[in-house]
């Protein structure tokens, strides 16, 4: 995919803020940390488009960037971060949910997992919402780098089982560092974004 544009448009914290072009969009979820941020960036070959590991603590705003005036990717704000209060996580709870619910250009939700680890019961309920709604669900497992390739086998098998994932869902193992699973990626785009 050559990328000819790439710009943040807003974060926003109400829905009369999301575009209204109809473009299709690609949601990104995940905790904290696991590595949104730079998976955009890789994506579109950027640096610092999206800003890697920006103020955590911003419960509340879906990031929207877009590419190529074709599509939006939306970063979701990461959850699991320790600092946040009980009713920081309702209102996310609430915004999420119903973004998820109502919001029509959405065409397929990344589900970032690191995949060193299990993912953890936030993912789970992340992953069970998606399902609830019927949306297509691309599991990406990234910070491959990270890990041996001899045990990439066992902690995808791991991360498939934790998520009790469908055998139906695309899975896709991702290091924003080397670029390994990009092209893999790009295929499961585009799928969604030109049918
Ligand atoms: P976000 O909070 O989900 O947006 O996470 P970031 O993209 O900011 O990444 C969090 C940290 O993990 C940063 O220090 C990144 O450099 C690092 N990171 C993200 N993806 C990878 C990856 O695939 N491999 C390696 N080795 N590090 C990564």
């Amino acid at each position: 995919m050559k990328i000819t544009a790439a710009e943040f448009i807003i974060s926003a914290v109400q829905p009369h803020q999301f575009p209204e072009d109809a473009l299709p969009e690609i949601a990104l979820a995940g905790r904290s940390n696991v590595g949104k941020s730079s998976l955009i960036n890789k994506m579109i070959n950027r640096k610092n488009l999206a800003r890697t590991s920006s103020q955590p603590g911003k419960t509340q705003q879906l990031n929207y960037y877009r590419i190529n005036n074709e599509f939006y990717f939306v970063d979701f704000p990461g959850y699991g971060y320790a600092k946040v209060s009980k009713e920081e996580r309702r209102k996310w709870g609430v915004m999420i949910e119903s973004f998820l619910k109502t919001r029509e250009p959405l065409q397929l939700v990344l589900q970032i997992v690191d995949i060193r680890h299990a993912p953890s019961t936030d993912d789970q309920m992340m992953y069970g919402w998606l399902k609830h709604y019927g949306l297509p669900v691309c599991i990406v497992a990234t910070k491959a780098d990270k890990i041996p390739r001899s045990k990439w086998d066992r902690h995808v098998k791991v991360v498939k089982e934790t998520l009790e994932a469908d055998r139906s869902d695309p899975f896709v193992l991702f290091s924003s560092d080397t670029g390994m699973g990009k092209d893999e990626l790009w295929g499961q785009l585009l799928q969604k974004i030109r049918g």
